[in-house]
Parts: structure tokens; C-alpha cells; sequence
């Protein structure tokens, strides 16, 4: 190119690419679902790790009593120079107890407090290291063995898909014949619109993508739920080391797509959508947040306020829909400035019903 005509901007992809190589990159993975539906296994064959070494099992009697606990294991793994910091959210004792009424409430109280942390360390002076432990994605756990979903799974999926992308997976599919497997999908997706549970949705493929892409994109789409088989072991088929479950009557392979969905799911998970999920919970369900509690700050402020002018008559105050676009801009500094104080004010948990 004649170097006259070239300014450089073209350099700007490898200056970012270089940047956030040399940052490495950061994922939060939550796994949900009925214990036994083979999430620890799943996690292990996706990533490769033994993330639950130290994990203990309670017995049915310690179970039948059982809250549900969040339990967090973070790994860092590289491949090619590129770092990522992996943390996986554990929700044991989900669905075990006999009494199973609201168990998703922990979760989603879970999710809020990551983002009510960002949002403080967002609004605080050193913005510079924040650590973001914002869940990016969740993999909610079907069992295989029911007609579709049970209560519990559609009332878990409402409670928390505006919060966090839910990306559903039937557990366990080795225990299905190919016909079962495609039936399961297919009341699973009807219920899914019937009950108007929004899951994950994959961004629309560009329209300049190859030919294959929007093949390979189109399958993912018509995957869901993806069908999945865990194993930790390997065994020998075919003359090949394989990463798979063996059977009397043969061997189930975990890679092999004439088998399961596993490689479609973490092909989405870690090669193709990776970035999208942290997009969507940054952009939608942080904002959603964010703004809610804003409003929530906005109505206490405005209330104080009112009460302190009431007791001075003559002197007038803005109301909220004064108020709320300086909190949206400046959250901390807006604060300061409407209570008059050098400290930021945050509403205590839950924000919901402090209004
Ligand atoms: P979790 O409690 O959901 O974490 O489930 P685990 O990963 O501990 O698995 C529970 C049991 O199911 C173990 O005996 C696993 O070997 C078995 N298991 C895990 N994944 C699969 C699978 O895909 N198919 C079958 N048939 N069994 C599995």
C-alpha cells in the first residue's frame, strides 16, 4: 500500500487484540439443576479440570432439610498464550430438599449481589481494578427422566432469566434413544414460549458470514436444549482414546455429534459466544439492574428530601424525574450532591423493597 495513504487506524484490532491478550480474559459459568443430573462431571470434561476435588456429598438424611448453598471454584487455565480466569458457580442442595418452595430465591439473590458489588466498585474512586464477578451464563440442568419440565425448573427459569442468560441442558442423554432425545427437545422449546421463559438468544448471524457459519449457527440454534453426556474417564473405541462412558452393550462417546450435543455446547460456550454472554449481562441484565436500582434511590432521595422540605415551607425540591437523569449519568456524584453528603449512599439489600 503507498505508505502517503496510510495512516495506521488499520492497527487499531492488533493494538486492542494485544491489550486484552496481555489483560487475559475472565468467565463466570453457573451450573443449576436437581442434584445427580451430572453437572460436576459436565464442568470437568468441558474445561478439562478436576474442579471438585475437595467436594463432599451429604447423605439423603442430611438432604431431606437441606438449604441450597452457592459454592464458587475458580481455575486459571491457558491455551496459546491466552490466559482466562474461570469461575464456576456451584448451587448444591438445588431441587434435594422435600420442600422445595422458592429454593431459586439464594440464586437469584446470589446474581444480584454481583451485580450490586459491581455496581458499587463501579460508582467508588479506584474503578481501575475492578473485579468482575458478574455470572455470565447459566446452564440449568433438565433431568432426562421427567415429561418435559417440572414445576420447579419453569418456576427457577422466570425467577431468574432476567438476571442472568439461561441456557438450558437436557442431562444425562446416553439414557435416551435418538427418537426420545428429539421428542424431549421439542415439548421442552414448547414449554419454554408457553410459559414465556426467555433463554439465552443467539445473536443473528451476520449477513457477510460464509456459507458454513450460518450452517454451523443455524444447528446451534436448533440444538437447545443441548443434549449432553459427562465423563471423566477415557476409554479405548474403535482403536482410539476417547473421552466417554462404557456400556455392556458398547461405548458412549462424549465428542462424537452423532452422540450428544457436547462439542455444540462448548463450541458456544468457549469458541463462537463466549464474548456475546458477557455482552448480554453487561448490556442487559446489569443494565437492568442498575437502573432499577437507581429508581429505587431516586424515590428514597426524593422522599428524605420531601420530608426535610415539608418541615421548611417556601423552599421547593426536584422531583424524580428531575433527579433520575443526573443519577443515571453521574450515580455517585449525583448522590453526593442531592444528600448533601461526602459519602455515597447505598440502599440496603434488597433494593426491591426498600422503595
Ligand atoms: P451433580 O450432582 O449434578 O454434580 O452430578 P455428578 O456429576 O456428581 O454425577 C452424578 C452421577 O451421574 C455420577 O455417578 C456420574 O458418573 C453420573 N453421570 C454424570 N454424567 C452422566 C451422563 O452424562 N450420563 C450418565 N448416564 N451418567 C452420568
Amino acid at each position: 500500500m503507498d505508505d502517503k495513504e496510510y495512516v495506521g487506524f488499520a492497527t487499531l484490532p492488533n493494538q486492542v487484540h494485544r491489550k486484552s491478550v496481555k489483560k487475559g480474559f475472565d468467565f463466570t459459568l453457573m451450573v443449576a439443576g436437581e442434584s445427580g443430573l451430572g453437572k460436576s462431571t459436565l464442568v470437568n470434561s468441558l474445561f478439562l479440570t478436576d474442579l471438585y476435588r475437595d467436594r463432599k456429598l451429604l447423605g439423603a438424611e442430611e438432604r431431606i432439610m437441606q438449604t441450597v448453598e452457592i459454592t464458587k471454584h475458580a481455575v486459571d487455565i491457558e491455551e496459546k498464550g491466552v490466559r482466562l480466569r474461570l469461575t464456576i458457580v456451584d448451587t448444591p442442595g438445588f431441587g434435594d430438599a422435600v420442600n422445595n418452595t422458592e429454593c431459586w430465591r439464594p440464586v437469584a439473590e446470589y446474581i444480584d449481589q454481583q451485580f450490586e458489588q459491581y455496581f458499587r466498585d463501579e460508582s467508588g474512586l479506584n474503578r481501575k481494578n475492578i473485579q468482575d464477578n458478574r455470572v455470565h451464563c447459566c446452564l440449568y440442568f433438565i433431568s432426562p427422566f421427567g415429561h418435559g419440565l417440572r414445576p420447579l425448573d419453569v418456576e427457577f427459569m422466570k425467577a431468574l432469566h432476567q438476571r442472568v442468560n439461561i441456557v438450558p441442558i437436557l442431562a444425562k442423554a446416553d439414557t435416551l434413544t435418538p427418537s426420545e432425545v428429539d421428542r424431549k427437545k421439542c415439548k421442552i422449546r414448547e414449554e419454554i414460549e408457553h410459559f414465556g421463559i426467555k433463554i439465552y438468544q443467539f445473536p443473528d448471524c451476520d449477513s457477510d458470514e460464509d456459507e458454513d457459519f450460518k450452517l454451523q449457527d443455524q444447528a446451534l440454534k436448533e440444538s437447545i436444549p443441548f443434549a449432553v453426556i459427562g465423563s471423566n474417564t477415557v476409554v479405548e473405541a474403535r482403536g482410539r482414546r476417547v473421552r466417554g462412558r462404557l456400556y455392556p452393550w458398547g461405548i458412549v462417546e462424549v465428542e462424537n455429534p452423532g452422540h450428544c450435543d457436547f462439542v455444540k455446547l462448548r463450541t458456544m460456550l468457549v469458541r463462537t459466544h463466549m464474548q456475546d454472554l458477557k455482552d448480554v449481562t453487561r448490556e442487559t441484565h446489569y443494565e437492568n439492574y442498575r437502573a432499577q436500582c437507581i429508581q429505587s434511590m431516586t424515590r428514597l432521595v426524593v422522599k428524605e428530601r420531601n420530608r426535610k422540605y415539608d418541615q421548611k415551607p417556601g423552599q421547593s425540591w426536584p422531583g424524580e424525574s428531575q433527579v433520575l437523569p443526573l443519577l443515571l449519568c453521574r450515580p455517585q456524584a449525583s448522590l453526593k450532591l442531592v444528600l448533601g453528603s461526602p459519602q455515597p449512599y447505598y440502599p440496603p439489600f434488597p433494593l426491591s423493597s426498600a422503595s
